[in-house]
């Protein structure tokens, strides 16, 4: 009989997931319940894949001097090391047959001296952020500085594409229906605002200075979906707090920043992205 595993006998979110999806009903070869479970090669499969995407042997790239590697990028590791202490497959209870179903070498990163992928993209990232605040906010597509030759990525600006393939499947993007209300509050020392002219987004020209979200010249408007906090928003000042009621003409896709994701960048990101 082929080995089963279900998702309860793995650590990884990564594999949780595909056996969730992927599994079906059978008795697990290891905690011998009933549930949804998937072949146990297929899993093994897909380990050793995760590993060559990001580790090779090191005799493959690797100075050897005097009967050693030369300290490339990071550590080399014995199968049992890599697997235990970099990819935490230590508390399955199938860890000794996924240690038995690997080959039994050295490993280290496939980018002998390098940055490693993900390395790579954190530096990138690092690089795009540091270019939008203080070199060029809106023409960072036509920045000349080029990150280096080995980079994956030409210009700082391309990692957007991968974080836009990694959050998307996160669900951030709302809408706002035409007919639902958005709340904006305004404060003012000795009248209160009848007209939606004076509550509603200021004119570009009367944005002459930029504001949380919005640069010099760029008016947005700055809303609530509730009263309390468009009005906690405006501090605790002395004067007339007037609220408006606002409803879009059609609806809005809105970006939830508020909303809590976490951004992993790993071998299953990397593995379905256009740039790897
Ligand atoms: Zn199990």
């Amino acid at each position: 009989m082929e080995e089963c595993i279900c998702s309860d006998c793995i650590q990884q979110e990564y594999f949780r997931d595909l056996i969730r999806r992927n599994g079906n009903t059978s008795e697990c070869s290891y905690c011998k319940q009933h549930k949804k479970t998937i072949n146990f090669n297929s899993i093994i499969e897909e380990i050793l894949e995760g590993i060559e995407f990001i580790y090779d042997d090191p005799a493959n790239g690797l100075g050897y001097v005097d009967g050693e590697y030369v300290k490339g990028n990071g550590d080399i590791f014995d199968t049992y090391d890599l697997l235990v202490d970099e990819l935490e497959f230590g508390g399955s209870p199938a860890f000794e047959d996924i240690l038995n179903s690997l080959p039994n070498q050295l490993w280290c990163k496939k980018e002998f001296y390098g940055l490693d992928p993900a390395e790579e993209r954190i530096f990138t990232w690092e690089q795009f952020v540091n270019q939008v605040k203080y070199k060029t906010r809106y023409f960072f597509i036509q920045e000349k500085s080029d990150i280096n030759k080995y980079s994956p990525f030409n210009k700082p600006y391309e990692i957007l594409d991968e974080f836009i393939t990694a959050i998307s499947s996160f669900d951030i993007v709302e809408k706002i229906k035409k007919g639902e209300f958005i709340y904006r509050a305004r404060l003012d020392n000795d009248s209160i605002y009848k007209t939606p002219e004076k509550l509603g987004t200021p004119k570009p020209e009367n944005c002459l200075k930029p504001n949380r979200m919005s640069p010099a010249g760029i008016p947005m408007f700055y809303g609530s979906a509730d009263k309390k906090t468009c009005v906690l928003e405006l501090g605790n000042k002395k004067g007339y707090y007037t609220i408006g009621k606002w409803t879009p003409v059609k609806e809005l896709r809105i970006l939830n920043l508020a909303k809590k994701f976490s951004f992993n960048i790993n071998e299953s990101t990397l593995k379905r992205s256009p740039h790897s």
